[in-house]
């Protein structure tokens, strides 16, 4: 009876008012899906969910304050609640699934007429309970259902022993909507839970029914698993169930394929290990998506074999790959074009006898002010992922520091203490791309050394370059760039092969 006080307690009084009004108005009201399945292993349900036989027209009659939200015949009503997860509570008329001939979508949504035939389209045991909204759980329930729960498909045992199992064939239920094998393995990791053997395997027969779901759909899935504590299990499971292979084919490139004398993990499972870390930190999406996709361009870019192989310029073939994955699956421009910069650069060199203030106000630059924290926590990801943490937390530091202190700095054209209007009045001419030439010169100059960033200094620079012909202005600034760039990369290599990253 403890347990039935328990759950007295979590119906609120939100629900139960609802619950209420549609009984009084001779409807049924049931709490159905992940609210309950929450409820039940005494988890706060982040929104809640009402099943019901009346209608959407019906509902709305019965709730004026109410949105009409979808073509599935969900009824969203407002209660006025504090609690942000109870303000909307989802009403949604029961309903069947019909045939999903393009594996994608139901052709059409049919009412159901009872609580049972909406509980037999849900996806999985746990997640196909119903629980009646009223104070009533005493009377329902009996000595082998205590808290009087709808549950045809054996939920809340397989709740008790963490079994993640297909309502009804799973093959035909898999068949019809191919993300439930996604939506399997997010519950797995979400939950901490097992997936059950004949779930498992008729996973692995259509695994390749992923292929017909909406890239939208496929992403959204990735992201809520990701934002799991044990996405890095999730990620391994997607791959031995043949997910991966559809969803982030580019990922397995790295199974098993070994590494240098440096590493002891797979890449594979250095990427998912450097995911881990991003997890336990509570590290957000973006981060999360940039440690598991850092080193995916090792593979392509691996030359020899065994304990002297290399991976130059993996991380340049990884930003490519980056991109595509991230674009194909329609991430926001703004991730995909973060997370493929934070790929590009975590191979950043931080050894304090040869970074100079000028490579710091480069990195700077090429990183940006407002990604520079997240490439430091990107390279501590990959630097726990690898299983052998050498370089040591205090060079990280070091940089940090290093950072901080050219952070002021000027590292772009917009922090030089002159400007286009000075370029044009002191060089006496007109607009053109002679202004930005003598521009970029007089930045890379001040990147090497700040102190030239006073106005007088730069004004008598201003003169001399702007007696020049602007094809020499143009090669001086291309030169300018690039011999910086080439002393900062010789550094950089040289490192690398003492690291033989
Ligand atoms: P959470 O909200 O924690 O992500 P949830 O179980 O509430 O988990 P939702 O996606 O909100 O997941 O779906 C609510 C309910 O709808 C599920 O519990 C399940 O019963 C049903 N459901 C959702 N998606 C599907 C699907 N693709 N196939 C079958 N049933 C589904
Ligand atoms: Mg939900």
């Amino acid at each position: 009876m403890g347990k039935i006080r328990e759950m007295e307690k979590l119906q609120k009084k939100e629900i139960l008012d609802i619950g209420l009004a549609l009984e009084k108005a001779n409807f049924e009201a049931y709490l159905v899906g992940g609210c309950l399945r929450d409820l039940l292993i005494g988890k706060e349900p982040k929104d809640w969910d009402v099943a019901t036989n009346a209608k959407p027209e019906e509902l709305q009659k019965l709730f004026p304050e109410s949105v009409y939200e979808n073509q599935f015949g969900t009824v969203g009503v407002k209660t006025g609640s504090e609690d942000s997860a109870l303000k909307i509570v989802e009403i949604t008329t029961y309903r069947l699934e019909g045939k999903y001939t393009d594996k994608r979508h139901p052709d059409e949504v049919r009412f159901a007429k009872t609580v049972e035939e909406d509980l037999s389209r849900r996806d999985f045991t746990i997640n196909a309970m119903a629980l009646r909204c009223d104070t009533n759980i005493r009377m329902r329930a009996n000595d082998t259902n205590e808290y009087g729960l709808v549950d045809p498909y054996g939920g809340k045992n397989d709740l008790k022993n963490k079994i993640i199992r297909a309502v009804g064939n799973p093959e035909e239920r898999f068949q019809e909507d191919a993300l439930r094998m996604m939506r399997a393995v997010r519950f797995m990791a979400q939950l901490g839970f097992t997936i059950e053997a004949e779930t498992g395997e008729a996973i692995k027969k259509h695994s390749g029914l992923l292929e017909f779901i909406s890239k939208e759909r496929v992403r959204d899935e990735l992201s809520k698993l990701l934002m799991t504590e044990n996405a890095a299990d999730g990620i391994r499971k997607m791959q031995e169930l043949g997910l991966l292979k559809q969803a982030l084919p580019e990922l397995t490139e790295g199974v098993e394929m070994g590494q240098n004398k440096h590493h002891i993990y797979s890449v594979f499972e250095h990427n998912v290990r450097s995911l881990d870390y991003a997890i336990k930190q509570n590290f957000p999406l973006h981060l999360r998506l940039a440690s598991l996709l850092h080193d995916v361009g090792k593979p392509r870019a691996k030359r020899g074999d065994g304990p002297d192989s290399t991976f130059y310029g993996h991380q340049v073939v990884g930003e490519k790959m980056a991109l595509e994955i991230l674009d194909r699956l329609h991430f926001s421009r703004e991730d995909v074009e973060k997370i493929a910069l934070l790929v590009r650069e975590h191979m950043f060199v931080y050894d304090p006898e040869t970074f100079t203030d000028a490579g710091a106000r480069r990195l700077l630059r090429r990183v940006g002010k407002e990604n520079i924290d997240d490439l430091f926590k990107l390279r501590e990801a990959d630097r726990i992922g690898s299983g052998v943490p050498k370089a040591q937390p205090y060079r990280l530091r070091h940089l940090k520091f290093r950072v901080e202190k050219v952070s002021q700095d000027p590292i772009s054209a917009k922090m030089l203490k002159v400007n286009g209007a000075d370029v044009m009045r002191e060089a006496n001419i007109q607009p053109g791309p002679k202004i930005g030439f003598v521009l970029s010169i007089l930045l890379e100059e001040v990147l090497d050394d700040p102190i030239l960033n006073e106005k007088e200094k730069l004004i008598e620079r201003i003169k001399a370059l702007g007696q020049m012909e602007e094809k020499q202005l143009a090669e001086m600034a291309k030169f300018a760039k690039k011999s910086a760039d080439e002393a900062q990369g010789r550094i950089e290599e040289e490192i690398k092969k003492k690291y033989f990253i």
